[in-house]
């Protein structure tokens, strides 16, 4: 059983402390706290075998008041609205410190989809589609894929929702190419990893070539970060995914640990000379850590053991508030997720434009903007950081928060 996914506590406690910071009164901080939307609809489907079976969905709208709700759909027997919520909320942040015009929203349903045909897949996205279309779309909430979906996924929603509405690409983005999906967004999370990290490094006088980095996940995200992180000219020492991992001190090999998953569905053999207990890996000594499957797995119990000197956040929330004041007392810097991990939104916003333009955009354009955007939040990150003497999560907090609250000022109550 993979651990309960909840953040709330984390982003809450990163929250309140912005607020306080930034001296906002009560009100405005719990309207910073709350959810505009949040829908949740029972979806029965039957299945291969003629039974009937019922999944939740759920999609949450935390705040819009800088452009359409934007966020991922996960399907994950963990999701719940607890966490949902949590996570549009950090989509919120994270639009806001990319400054792109987007809000945050996010979604999910409670299956396992390694347990579904793909039929009972399809027919699960589609009538979760059918019983919430009114409260999505282009110009209100924008969705994307997350853990346990994928380019597939969002062409079915881009199908179904379009039978509806008329062709409308831009309801939903990470859409494959031949859909109106933009070139680069499978792996922008992945790739503005790269760029986040070079720009901390370039930025601190930190060695990138041959410096060492162990990676937990390894499907969009992090195999998309092995991949930018091997170009950097850095050490992937140790891989996992969540049944199997691989150590090897003078670094593994990538393309055929990618074969292999491919191939087998494994990175290796428990019995394998380079085999280690993917919990293990979170506590290896190396450079970078990047935590790039799940929620909250970086907790007060394991955060003492972190041998790590720089986290890079490639999951939503992987370390808990208790965590992150451990690991700052003992001067763990951590790249926060609303910044390492921003690349997927912005590539997203490119589709979302692209598509409501008419426009594709070629390669070199899509990652040149990138670069800029994600570049500029970095060193916004790292200029209030060093002129504050605040840890880089709490100064990306504080730029996020302080946007947010000027739309809505704005927007007038
Ligand atoms: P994914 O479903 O493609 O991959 C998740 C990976 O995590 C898989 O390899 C899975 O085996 C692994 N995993 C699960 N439990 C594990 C465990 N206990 N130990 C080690 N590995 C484990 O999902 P993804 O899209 O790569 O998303 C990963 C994280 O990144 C999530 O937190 C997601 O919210 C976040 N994120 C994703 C995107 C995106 O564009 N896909 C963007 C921003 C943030």
């Amino acid at each position: 059983m993979t651990p309960r996914l909840s953040m709330q506590s984390a982003y809450e406690t990163f929250l309140n402390a912005a607020c306080a910071r930034l001296g906002y009164s009560a009100s405005m901080k719990s309207l910073l706290s709350l959810a505009a939307l949040e829908i949740k609809v029972e979806i029965p489907i039957v299945r291969d075998n003629g039974e009937l079976a019922i999944f939740s969905g759920y999609r949450v709208q935390h705040q819009g008041a800088r452009g359409p709700c934007k966020g991922g759909l996960r399907y994950h027997p963990n999701v719940d609205m607890e966490e949902v919520r949590e996570l549009a909320s950090l989509m919120t942040m994270k639009t806001a410190l990319v400054n792109i015009p987007l809000g945050g929203g996010k979604g999910g349903i409670d299956c396992d989809p390694h347990k579904l045909s793909v039929r009972e897949l399809e027919t699960l996205t589609r009538k979760f589609i059918k019983r919430i279309h009114r409260e999505i779309g282009p110009n209100s909430d924008i969705m994307a894929p997350d853990v346990g979906t994928d380019a597939r996924v969002m062409g079915w929603i881009h199908s179904e929702y379009s039978a509806i509405y008329g062709h409308s690409p831009a309801a939903v983005t990470g859409k494959p190419l031949a859909l109106g999906g933009s070139v680069g967004r499978e792996k922008a999370t992945g790739h503005g990893i790269g760029i986040a990290i070079r720009e901390y490094a370039t930025r601190y006088g930190k060695p990138l070539k041959g410096a060492t980095v162990a990676i937990e996940g390894f499907g969009n995200v992090g195999l998309h970060a092995a991949q930018a992180l091997c170009e950097l000219g850095m050490k992937i020492i140790a891989v996992s995914d969540s049944r199997s991992a691989v150590y090897r001190e003078d670094g593994v090999d990538l393309d055929a640990l990618i074969k292999r998953k491919k191939e087998r569905g494994l990175l290796c053999e428990a019995n394998d000379l380079d085999a280690l207990k993917p919990a293990q890996l979170l506590e290896l000594d190396c450079d970078y850590l990047l935590p790039a499957a799940l929620g909250n797995v970086i907790t007060a119990e394991n955060a003492p053991r972190v041998a790590a000197r720089i986290i890079v956040e490639g999951a939503n929330g992987p370390v808990t508030s208790d965590a992150d004041r451990t690991l700052k007392e003992r001067g763990v810097v951590i790249v926060p997720d609303i910044l390492a991990n921003a690349g997927g939104v912005i590539v997203s916003y490119f589709e979302w434009v692209q598509n409501l333009q008419r426009e594709v955009w070629p390669p070199e354009k899509v990652d040149s903007e990138l670069a800029r955007i994600l570049g500029k939040a970095a060193h916004d990150v790292f200029d209030h950081a060093d002129a504050t003497g605040l840890d880089l999560r709490s100064a990306a907090f504080d730029i996020a928060v302080s946007r947010v609250k000027e739309a809505l000022d704005a927007t007038g109550f």
